[in-house]
């Protein structure tokens, strides 16, 4: 076999394991947030930042732009939108958001869609979001569309942070992110928490707060995924100290 068909076949491979497997998501609390109205910080110390940069009032038809080279299913149109609204970047990009019946122990998962992966310009490569239509809590099964409106937005938020991410990453360098994220419990970790870190950096800050604290404050949520989400993810605490550090180098 020669080098150029091994070399094939190991990035086939790779990229089906990666496509298989890959990210899902962290994240809680019962606030409503209608569409363009001002979400209540959950701590003190956002709330001062709150007042340095108040999330602007965003209307339906300011939202709709952020649909363009999107698949966006009817139920979680505005979260989807809104989350959208704070990555500008992402607009030439083609995102699926899809509902699927069950994703293994997760909620959400970002991807790339796998035969955009074989184009030589990563700028042409689409992505899905795959959505769990349920959220398996100990006792019942909630529908995605009955959590609130801000975790939600902070729920898609992280899973675009993850899209951010592997956008600049050519598709070798995403097959290897693929078997590492599987193989390394530390590499998955530290996924996790750049893709916080890109909504954070975008203005999400609040709400990924939010989605932290309804899965670690959710008494219904198995025990075992709050641990899981304890120990993979940032902790409310951590994100506002990264939020303090956003700032920080924002004032230098
Ligand atoms: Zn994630």
């Amino acid at each position: 076999m020669s080098e150029i068909s091994r070399y094939t076949l190991y990035l086939v491979f790779f990229c089906f394991i990666f496509c298989s497997i890959l990210p899902q998501n962290a994240a809680s609390q019962n606030f409503t947030h209608p569409l363009g109205t001002v979400s209540k910080p959950t701590t003190q110390a956002l709330e001062s930042l709150w007042e340095i940069a108040p999330k602007q009032e965003k209307t339906s038809q300011d939202l709709e732009k952020f649909a363009a080279n999107k698949v966006i299913p009817e139920t979680l149109k505005n979260e989807i939108l809104e989350a959208l609204s704070y990555y500008p970047e992402l607009e030439n990009t083609h995102i699926d958001f899809l509902f699927y019946k069950n994703i293994k122990g997760s909620v959400m998962q970002a991807q790339p869609k796998i035969k955009t992966m074989w184009f030589r310009n990563k700028s042409k490569r689409s992505y899905k979001v795959k959505i769990s239509r349920h959220l398996h809590l100990v006792h019942r099964d909630m529908k995605v569309e009955e959590v609130p409106h801000d975790v939600l937005v902070g729920w898609i938020g992280h899973e675009l942070g993850h899209i951010m991410d592997y956008r600049d990453r050519s598709n070798l360098a995403m097959a290897c992110f693929g078997v590492n994220y599987v193989c390394s419990k530390r590499f998955l970790r530290k996924a996790e928490r750049n893709a916080d870190k890109y909504a954070i950096s975008h203005g999400l800050s609040d709400y990924i707060i939010e989605t932290k604290h309804f899965i670690l404050d959710h008494a219904k949520f198995p025990k075992a995924y709050k641990e899981k989400i304890r120990e993979l993810y940032m902790s409310p605490e951590d994100v506002i100290a990264s939020v303090e550090e956003v700032e920080e180098q924002e004032d230098e």
